[in-house]
């Protein structure tokens, strides 16, 4: 069901990835103006249990045959590698590794860590997802293509802003704020200051800096066993949300011993509190997925802990049977598309 609110604005942005053009394509004024449009390429990556792939500090390597790079990272017990870079033209909001992708990824492995004699039946998880980049002509390869970011403006008052990379956001965020202030400016003579962002700590970075994150992290772990987590539960919290942990500490901290109903550790429970309160975590997938990234990480707890979730969730915010029916389906798609 599409429901349509009438929104009254003098500028929009269009920040919405992969489907930029899309957006654009419901601006009339913008699709007549269009000449530069995305060209989309998939990534993928793999995920090996630690003790397959054994790596202690992340790498990066060319592979033999067309000599791109390719990271492997270690992480929470597993080791992920990444990423391939090919041209997509298929449905955007669920791409899948494929077997080619695997086998590409599995080569420059072997290619690189000759004696770990990797294949597919050692992958544990893998996900793709789609990189939007900005047609250029003359790129036959995918990764050829620029990363650069750049702001399209309609007459309608639609600012787009597409490419770039995802270590460049602070800048990007920057530049389309200044730059809806000069549009802002021009055509409505608003006085609209430019904003600097360049010291401001994002949600969970108030740690003072990287030279102080490890001992942020040590110190703070510290007062969870005060809220009924052990010291390596705390410390395994702080590495992830950083300066809000101590809100994830209270949630575990108030259970009321609730965390049992819905059979799951204290520590979980609190985090899907969080994940609902400050996160936006609607369905199990957001938690699941695009919030903590268990399903790639910690796939056990995903299969272990699920149906406490989905009650917990369904509990808290109300939905009827059918919602919770048909959000389970989508879970269980993502953990199938995982094992692809
Ligand atoms: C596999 C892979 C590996 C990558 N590795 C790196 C890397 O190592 N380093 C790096 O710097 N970059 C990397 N990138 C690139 C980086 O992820 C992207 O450049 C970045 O995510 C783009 O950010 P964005 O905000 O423009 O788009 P997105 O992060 O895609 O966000 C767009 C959002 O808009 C939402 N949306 C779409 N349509 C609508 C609509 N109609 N209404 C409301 N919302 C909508 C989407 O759901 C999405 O949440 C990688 C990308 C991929 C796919």
């Amino acid at each position: 069901m599409i429901i349509r609110i009438p929104i009254k604005s003098k500028a929009v942005v269009n920040a919405s990835g992969p489907w930029v053009d899309e957006v654009r394509g419901n601006d009339v004024a913008a699709k007549q103006q269009t000449k530069k449009h995305l060209v989309h390429t998939k990534g993928v990556h793999i995920v090996f249990k630690q003790e397959d792939f054994p790596l202690t500090q992340a790498v990066y390597f060319d592979t033999k045959d067309d000599g791109r790079m390719i990271f492997a990272i270690p992480r929470a017990g597993k080791t992920y590698v990444g990423t391939t870079d090919t041209f997509y033209g298929e449905d955007k909001s669920n791409p899948t590794a494929e077997a080619e992708d695997k086998a590409y990824l599995i080569d420059a492995i072997n290619f690189m860590f000759p004696t770990l004699n990797a294949d597919v039946s050692m992958i544990e998880s893998s996900w793709a997802g789609i990189r939007p980049l900005i047609q250029s002509s003359g790129s036959k390869n995918a990764s050829d293509i620029s990363r650069k970011d750049e702001i399209w403006h309609s007459t309608s008052g639609l600012i787009t802003i597409a490419g770039g990379k995802l270590t460049g956001y602070r800048h990007m965020a920057e530049e389309i704020v200044d730059d809806v202030a000069d549009y802002l400016k021009k055509h409505f003579k608003m006085n609209v200051k430019k904003v600097s962002t360049i010291d401001e700590p994002v949600s969970g970075g108030d740690v003072g800096g990287s030279v102080g994150y490890q001992n942020y992290v040590e110190n703070i772990s510290r007062k969870a066993p005060s809220y009924g987590l052990t010291l390596e539960e705390g410390f395994h919290l702080a590495m992830k949300y950083g300066s809000n942990v101590e809100t994830v500490y209270q949630y575990a901290g108030i259970t009321n011993d609730n965390h049992e109903k819905y059979e799951l550790p204290k520590l979980l429970y609190a985090e899907v509190i969080y994940g609902m309160l400050h996160e936006m975590v609607i369905k199990p997938s957001d938690f699941f997925v695009r919030r903590s990234g268990k399903l790639y990480f910690e796939i056990n707890d995903v299969l272990n802990y699920r149906k406490g979730v989905e009650q917990l969730l369904q509990d808290t915010l109300s939905y009827d049977d059918n919602a919770r029916q048909q959000y389970a389906e989508e879970l269980d798609a993502a953990i199938q598309d995982t094992k692809r």
